[in-house]
């Protein structure tokens, strides 16, 4: 099944992958997050657990049950980490330590290596099984780079008990601990969200949404969460329109983990008012193939997000060749090479301003597009992740000794 991947990911990745697996074949690697529906990291773990299973390696992926309260909190941990002023009181941090104690229970805890995804999970290290305790990580998605420091102060009582941790960019790291990792996330090629679609399927795919394929499509694909700056992109699509005829796309779905959704889009519909060219999608979840084809059907695809930790629909798009034009944070410029994958933005008016660019220079679009699909090919197909994931835990058991010694 690794085979399927020939001629599409670079094939030093494919080798390294194979020598690990003959390494770690038949060893436990539990992975740990607080949603199987929704954002990046389930959109991961969906896809690699099968894939490591089948490469030989006993993968297993749990989430952690919470009720409201506690991913209220939880997203105020979140925000608070992505630089909003939250304040979290005693009791929260109480709460928060309950559920995850309650949840130690529930899980089986012992394995050989286990990732624990995001602040959520994060406690959970506390119950690590003395008879079994495994290499653990703490494995951080979210935009680290202007933290509040009293919520970043109180999570390291968790955070020093892990053994390592993985970042998906180096200016998130901590910097207080020795053993910090980056390793970026990744796509899958071969998954429903990306894999090639003809004209006639996207069409068909596309047609319960009358959405008017034969103008000048604008794409944000996100959660609708205030830090993908949804209203950011229908001002830059007035802006836009005042000179060049477009549609514009938001395209969301929930997720279990963020109880703020439904609020960010309605303040979204107001926003958009009865403006007849924008079309707000609330997809349901897994609803892979329809943003598959929204992302092939658009002309350009944004992400504007004002702190983001990686962005997967940035190399989602460029993967199908499209031009993406994004916020200048978090995970984004590894993907977006200015003026060579795509645009880098700062600003509503410098979004609108790169919106036009495109839409008037179809050449730009081609070029652009091609070489964004050649940088994730190299860097950010799943593979790559795969590779990077086994050599770290390859490492952290051997120190040193090289994976190629006999
Ligand atoms: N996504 C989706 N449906 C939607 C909105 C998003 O399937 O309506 C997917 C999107 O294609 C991507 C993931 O959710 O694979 C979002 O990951 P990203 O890293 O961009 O952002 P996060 O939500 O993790 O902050």
């Amino acid at each position: 099944m690794l085979n399927e991947y020939v001629g599409i990911a670079p094939k030093g990745d494919l080798i390294l992958i194979k020598r690990l697996c003959e390494k770690l074949r038949g060893r436990d690697f539990l992975h740990i997050n607080s949603t199987r529906a929704g954002g990046g990291v389930a959109e991961i773990l969906q896809r690699m657990i099968p894939l490591l299973q089948e490469l030989g390696i006993n993968a297993r992926w749990e989430v952690i049950e919470g009720d409201k309260r506690f991913f209220d909190i939880t997203k105020k941990i979140h925000n608070a980490l992505q630089g909003f002023t939250e304040v979290l009181t005693e009791e929260m941090w109480e709460y928060y330590f309950y559920v995850n104690k309650e949840n130690s229970s529930k899980i089986e805890l012992g394995a050989d290596a286990v990732f624990i995804h995001d602040p959520q999970p994060a406690p959970l290290v506390k119950f690590r099984p003395s008879k079994r305790r495994g290499i653990w990580f703490w494995r951080c998605h979210i935009d680290l780079s202007n933290p509040q420091k009293e919520i970043c102060d109180r999570l390291m009582e968790y955070y020093n008990e892990y053994d390592a941790s993985v970042f998906s960019v180096s200016n998130f790291a901590i910097g207080e601990k020795s053993l910090e990792f980056i390793i970026p996330p990744s796509i899958d090629p071969l998954s429903d969200k990306n894999v090639e679609l003809t004209e006639k399927e996207i069409e068909d795919i596309l047609s319960p949404y009358n959405i008017p394929l034969d103008r000048p499509m604008i794409l944000q694909v996100s959660r609708f969460d205030r830090f993908k700056d949804p209203i950011g992109v229908i001002k830059a699509y007035r802006n836009v329109k005042k000179y060049n005829d477009c549609i514009l796309v938001l395209a969301g779905s929930p997720a279990t983990d963020d109880p703020e959704g439904e609020v960010v889009l309605n303040e979204v519909k107001e926003f958009a008012a009865d403006d007849p060219d924008i079309f707000i999608l609330m997809l349901p979840p897994f609803s892979d193939k329809v943003i598959n084809a929204l992302q092939r059907a658009a002309t350009i695809v944004l992400q504007k997000s004002i702190k983001e930790g990686f962005g997967l629909t940035v190399s989602e798009a460029m993967w199908k060749g499209k031009p993406v034009i994004g916020g200048a944070v978090g995970g984004i410029p590894l993907q977006i090479i200015h003026r060579v994958t795509g645009f880098l933005v700062h600003s509503i008016e410098g979004a609108a301003f790169r919106i036009r660019q495109f839409l008037n220079s179809p050449e730009m679009i081609k070029r652009m597009g091609e070489a964004g699909r050649e940088h994730v090919r190299e860097n950010f197909l799943i593979t790559r992740q795969i590779r990077d994931y086994l050599s770290l835990w390859y490492y952290m058991e051997t120190g040193m000794k090289s994976v190629f010694e006999v």
